[in-house]
Parts: C-alpha cells; structure tokens; sequence
C-alpha cells in the first residue's frame, strides 16, 4: 500500500509540505505545535493516539497503568518543549467487551497523574469502538513567548544529552511480549518503566531555562530514531557512544541474565520519556544529565567505535 510504504515519518511529511506554516507558528514537525498569543505566552499543544495491538495489550496492561499512561505520554510533550502542561481533552473508542469497572480503574490512572502534574482533563469525546479500544489524549500547556525548545535549534559541535537512564522501558515490553518471570524486583522496576512512564516535566522548565541549551525532545522511538528528528530539523548529523548510554543497574543485570545486550535496548528501544536535548559544551544544567555525543555537520548518524546500527521504533513498516 503506497502510504504505508512511505513510512510513518514520509506520510507526516507529504502532509506537512501540503499544509504550510502559518506566520508566527510552530506547526507540524516537533513534539508541540507552538501558538503565540495576545498575552505574551505561547500555547503549546499536541495529540498522540494509543491503539489496541499496537501500543498495548489489554491483557498485559491493567487499566489504571493505561490511564496513567495515556495522558503521560501527552503531558511528556509538553515536557519536551520545556512547558508547563495545563490541561488535557481524552477521547476513546470502547469496546463492548471492556469488564465492569475497567473505565473506572482507567480514569483512576487518569486522575492520579492528571493530578499529580496539575493539569486539568477539559473534555473529549467518547463512542463504542467494534473492534479495538482505541485512546486519544490532546495535551495543552504554555511557555514564555519563544521559549519553547524546538528540534530544529541544534548547533554543530552541541553536546547531546539525556535525562535518567535508557532502555529499560524496552526490556520492560520484553518482559511483557516474552511472558516472562514479573515477580523479580527488576522485573517490577521495568515493568513500572513501561507501564507508568514519568514525564520530565520539572526538566524540561529547568532545562529551557538554562543558557546554551539548544534543541530538546522526548524519547518515545528510542535515540536512534529520535535524534533523526533532531539532526533532519537542525540540518546536522550527530555521534553518539554507545558506552556512554546512561543504563540503569536493573537494567543491566536483567539483560545479563536474559543475555539481551543493554545497549541495544537503550539505542533502539522506545517508550522511555526521558528528554534528549543539546547544549553548549560550556552549558551548565542544573538537572542530572548525561553526554551521549555530538552534533556534527553532515547528515549522517554515526556510532563511533561500533560497526551496528540502529534504527529505533517505527510506526507503519
Ligand atoms: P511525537 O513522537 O513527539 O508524538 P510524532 O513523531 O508522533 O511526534 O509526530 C511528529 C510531528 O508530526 C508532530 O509535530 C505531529 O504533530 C505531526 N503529525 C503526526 N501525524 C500527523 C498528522 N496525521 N497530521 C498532521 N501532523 C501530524
Ligand atoms: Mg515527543
């Protein structure tokens, strides 16, 4: 099929090249469009879909984890620009054959992080679903006028960082995809990876705020795929160590046991919700952070000292 063999990232582009930008607005192509308003804020505003079968199982995700999860993945956007997320719209499909109290434990999810973040759910829209159940959340939050970090603001010769630690939400889907043992405490804190990520939300202010950060997104594909954006958006390639991935201990003596290689999991696996960001050399965030590489000119991405590539997560192929 011609659209699907474009991939997910071709079809968003063919669209983009039709809809030009309006003057004065960030549109298509970052993890918010970004809105400039009367008031001197601007608006930020995404939208992401969690489909059935394809970014979950109802039956290795209880319905509190994908209430947490649906609007997570949302406020961690609004993250990704250094914004404060304020309020969400949450629209869903269901399927007839949803247990008793399914919906409640979901929007129980729902409220806890909802709550925890600040951010108010303002509306949506609900209908049956014949098939799958089908879940979209639309997140709204606000920066300073021209604060918000775009994919595109990436210098040659930036450091690139990341926050927390990569791959464990991956091995957690293996967990889940494999049947495996869940009792472990490692089990648990990957499965509490991939289940309720955190949106860096307090990071991403304290990042956008910090002088000679640059470019900044969230890592839902993996670093492979997501620093793409990054390097397309800026026009520059970038090299990344592979040693240098920030790896958490469960992480590491999980993929020992199950030898599964941890930096793969941390390059190419997606679902993590940290922030990938690039900064000056002589930048100084005041959050915890690690240097996985550097913007080069170029367009390529290259793995120093590994002869592998990596693609990381893609919808449609
Ligand atoms: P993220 O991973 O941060 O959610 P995506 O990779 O899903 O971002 O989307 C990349 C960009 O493409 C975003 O700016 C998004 O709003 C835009 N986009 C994705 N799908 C569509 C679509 N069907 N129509 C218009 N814009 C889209
Ligand atoms: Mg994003």
């Amino acid at each position: 099929m011609k659209l699907l063999s474009i991939g997910e990232f071709g079809l968003i582009e063919q669209i983009r090249r039709n809809f030009p930008e309006p003057e004065g607005v960030r549109g298509i192509g970052d993890d918010c469009a970004v809105i400039p308003q009367r008031s001197g804020l601007d608006t930020l505003v995404s939208t992401d879909m969690l489909i059935e079968g394809s970014h979950f199982l109802l039956a290795d995700i209880s319905p509190y984890e994908l209430g947490w999860k649906s609007a997570a993945v949302n406020i961690s956007d609004i993250a990704a620009m250094g914004g404060n997320p304020t309020a969400t719209f949450l629209s869903f499909a269901l399927p007839k054959t949803l247990p008793d109290g399914w919906v409640e434990a979901f929007m129980q999810g729902y409220a806890d992080i909802s709550s925890r973040y600040g951010v108010a759910l303002l509306g949506g829209d609900t209908t049956a679903s014949p098939d799958r159940l089908c879940i979209n959340v639309a997140v709204l939050g606000f920066c300073p006028h021209g604060a918000a970090k775009l994919r595109s603001s990436a210098r040659e010769g930036d450091l690139v960082c990341v926050t927390g630690t990569l791959g464990d939400s991956a091995a957690g889907l293996h967990i889940v995809l494999n049947g495996l043992d869940r009792s472990t405490s490692e089990a648990q804190y990957l499965l509490g990876r991939h289940h309720l990520p955190t949106p860096r939300v307090s990071e991403g202010l304290s990042l956008a705020s910090c002088p000679g950060v640059h470019a900044m997104m969230d890592i839902s594909d993996g670093i492979a795929s997501d620093l793409r954006h990054i390097m397309e958006e800026s026009g520059l390639g970038a090299s990344v160590e592979l040693c240098k991935l920030p790896l958490s201990e469960e992480l590491k003596s999980f993929c020992a046991l199950q030898g599964l290689d941890a930096e793969e999991l941390a390059a190419a696996g997606g679902e993590d919700y940290e922030l990938l960001f690039t900064m000056a050399p002589d930048a100084r965030p005041s959050v915890p952070y690690t240097v996985i590489g550097r913007m080069t000119a170029g367009d390529e991405l290259v793995w120093p000292g590994s002869n592998r590539d990596f693609v990381g997560f893609r919808h449609l192929i």
